[in-house]
């Protein structure tokens, strides 16, 4: 069932619009950080909150621990100059499965009146309608869908979820500011062919730092090696 987009309450002033990308972070990588920044500099964004999430509701389990992944995202953000990203651990520390409607409640109280935008790549945003109370979402943010190598909108919707996005999809990004909640947003950034998943695998296979080095920050890199994450579990037997 497709509901109608409800009207939300015009923006007052000094309510700026509050950034949210959620995510594993198993590690956190330039495609992370890049589709930020491009995001939030074209959208004049001037802040950005990565939300690490703690049990993943909609995937297998990270290979790093909750506390690796917090301080590698840490150590991620502390090289952005701009001052834009910033880390908002909250799902880690609540006691429930991390839950997007509970987080955006979560921010709403805080917030009542700033417009709240879910930045999401289009290859999770496909996966919506299995989300917990989904359609309650949309009462409490806007979504930014933003484009990902190998997925592309027009092929990937469901025929259940695209009519959802025609009826509350913005031409302009102006909806994002006008309202606090309410509408799909989609943003082209540049191509980033990187994820997480291909970065385990390097590393598990030994790939040395010259591998490794143009996919994530170098301080992050530092720390996978310090604390010897993403080792395959059942390394290879030495040959007799
Ligand atoms: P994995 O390979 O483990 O699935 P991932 O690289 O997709 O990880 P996540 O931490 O699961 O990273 O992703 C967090 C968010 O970042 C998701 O919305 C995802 O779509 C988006 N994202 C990750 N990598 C990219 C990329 N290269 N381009 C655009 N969006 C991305």
């Amino acid at each position: 069932m497709t509901t109608a987009p409800d009207v939300s309450p015009p923006m007052q002033a000094g309510n700026r619009p509050l950034a949210l990308f959620g995510g594993t972070f198993d590690p956190v990588h330039w495609g992370h950080l890049r589709v930020a920044l491009d995001t939030a500099n074209a959208l004049k964004l001037t802040e950005v909150r990565l939300i690490p999430s703690k049990t993943p509701v909609h995937r297998k389990a990270p290979g790093a621990s909750e506390a690796d992944r917090l301080a590698m995202l840490r150590l991620a953000v502390a090289e952005d100059r701009s001052g834009t990203l910033a880390v908002d651990d909250r799902e880690l520390r609540r006691d429930t499965p991390s839950y997007t409607v509970l987080t955006l409640q979560s921010l709403r109280a805080e917030f009542p009146a700033r417009p709240l935008l879910w930045l999401i790549g289009v290859d999770a945003f496909q996966h919506l309608m299995s989300w917990y109370q989904w359609p309650q979402l949309f009462e409490l943010a806007h979504f930014v869908v933003l484009n990902r190598p190998g997925y592309p909108v027009a092929n990937v919707l469901s025929p259940a979820l695209a009519p959802v996005w025609q009826a509350r999809l913005a031409r302009e990004p102006v909806a994002l500011t006008d309202t606090t909640h309410g509408s799909l947003y989609l943003h082209t950034v540049a191509p980033q062919a990187v994820s997480a998943t291909e970065i385990r695998n390097k590393i598990a296979a030994g790939a040395g730092d010259e591998a490794l080095t143009s996919l994530l920050p170098p301080s992050v890199l530092t720390y996978i090696r310090a604390h010897q994450l993403y080792q395959p579990e059942h390394p290879p037997l030495a040959p007799q």
